[in-house]
This record gives C-alpha cells, sequence and structure tokens, in this order.
C-alpha cells in the first residue's frame, strides 16, 4: 500500500515527523507532497518548494527513516479545489490512501474515494507552525520544535536572515 500525505511544511516540524512514523508504520511507501509550491519568500511561506524537500529528507535520514520507502513530490496549488485531487494524482505516483487531519484535504480525498487515515494529534498545540515561524523572526528558540535536519537546513541556507529581511520597513 502506497500512502499520500500532504502539507505545506513551512516548516516541516516534530509534529509532521511524527505523522510520518506512523504512516509508515501502515503503508509500504508513503509520498510526501511538499503543497504551495509555488509559494516562497514570504513571512508565511518563507522556504522555496526545493529548499522544503531538502530540509525533510535530511530530517528523515537523520532520524533513521527507510528513504528508499519515500518520496517527496512539490506539487503547485490551483485555483480550483473541486480539481485538486486529478491535479496531485498528475504529480505523484498512484497511491491508494491519504493520510491528512487538515479537514479541506480530508474532505477532497474523501469525496474522489480515497481512504483517508486521519493520525493522532502529535502534541498539536506544541507543534504550530505558525509559532514556530513567529519564533523563528523574533530570534526565540525555534529549534526545539523541528526535527535536527531541518535546523540545519534552515540554518544552512540563511532562511532566519531571509524572513528577518522581509520584515524590514522603509
Ligand atoms: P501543514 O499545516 O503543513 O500540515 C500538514 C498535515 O500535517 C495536516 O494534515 C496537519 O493537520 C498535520 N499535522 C500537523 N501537525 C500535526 C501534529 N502535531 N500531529 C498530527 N498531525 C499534524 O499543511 P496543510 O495546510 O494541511 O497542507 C495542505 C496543502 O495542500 C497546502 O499546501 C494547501 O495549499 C494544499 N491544498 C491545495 C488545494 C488547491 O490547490 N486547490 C486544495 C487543498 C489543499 P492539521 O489539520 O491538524 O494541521
Amino acid at each position: 500500500m502506497r500512502a499520500l500525505f500532504p502539507g505545506r511544511f513551512q516548516p516541516f516540524h516534530k509534529g509532521h515527523m511524527k505523522v510520518v512514523e506512523w504512516a509508515l508504520e501502515r503503508a509500504e511507501e508513503l509520498i510526501v507532497v511538499v503543497g504551495s509550491a509555488q509559494e516562497s519568500h514570504t513571512l508565511q511561506n518563507p522556504m522555496t518548494a526545493g529548499e522544503r524537500v531538502l530540509a525533510i529528507r535530511r530530517a528523515l535520514e537523520l532520524e533513521g527513516v527507510e528513504l528508499r520507502r519515500v518520496y517527496i513530490i512539490p506539487v503547485p496549488d490551483i485555483l480550483m479545489n473541486s480539481a485538486w485531487v486529478a491535479h496531485v494524482k498528475t504529480y505523484v505516483p498512484p497511491f491508494e490512501a491519504v493520510v491528512a487531519r487538515n479537514p479541506l484535504v480530508r474532505l477532497l480525498f474523501e469525496e474522489a474515494g480515497y481512504r483517508v487515515l486521519e493520525p493522532p494529534p502529535f502534541e498539536r498545540e506544541k507543534y504550530v507552525a505558525t509559532n514556530i515561524r513567529a519564533l523563528m523572526m523574533t530570534g526565540g528558540n525555534w529549534e526545539e520544535y523541528v526535527p535536527e535536519g531541518v535546523a540545519e537546513v534552515i540554518k544552512e541556507l540563511g532562511i532566519i536572515e531571509r524572513m528577518r529581511r522581509l520584515m524590514q520597513k522603509d
């Protein structure tokens, strides 16, 4: 069984990591869809799709996840929710199930006839990407909330500096 896990992953945090591990206990292979792939260089979406791919791959590698079981594929958004499932399908290998908690994602894949697996909320109140980005902007301890590999890539690529520049006013 191959499953699909869509997310924006701005950034990929420890909650997402737990979902990946949970999914790989239930599926042979997992497709991590890096959604909103067209977005980058904003405070809400600081990282490019390619940077997110690098961060996710490094995190999985350092956590000992078998990379041969995982595909990481960027998919841009479209302005038509009703056609999104078909759009995603053109970018990824065939899959039988979807791993999601996001209500819109669940609804769209269920309407398209897919089995949707709902992971438990892994410390959901603690691992919130919006809060992690706020810590990144204000010099807080954001590293505590992301896997080591993600922290490495964020620092290597200068993402914190990018966000601070985006915050600057004339
Ligand atoms: P996300 O916030 O990065 O989260 C990804 C998934 O992980 C969600 O199902 C989320 O559930 C789950 N999650 C996060 N932290 C968790 C934790 N601690 N424990 C368990 N589960 C956790 O991304 P998202 O907003 O769901 O991403 C959906 C992507 O699909 C976006 O890029 C969106 O633009 C795209 N999309 C596009 C279209 C279109 O183009 N028309 C339509 C639909 C979706 P929660 O709900 O609990 O956060």
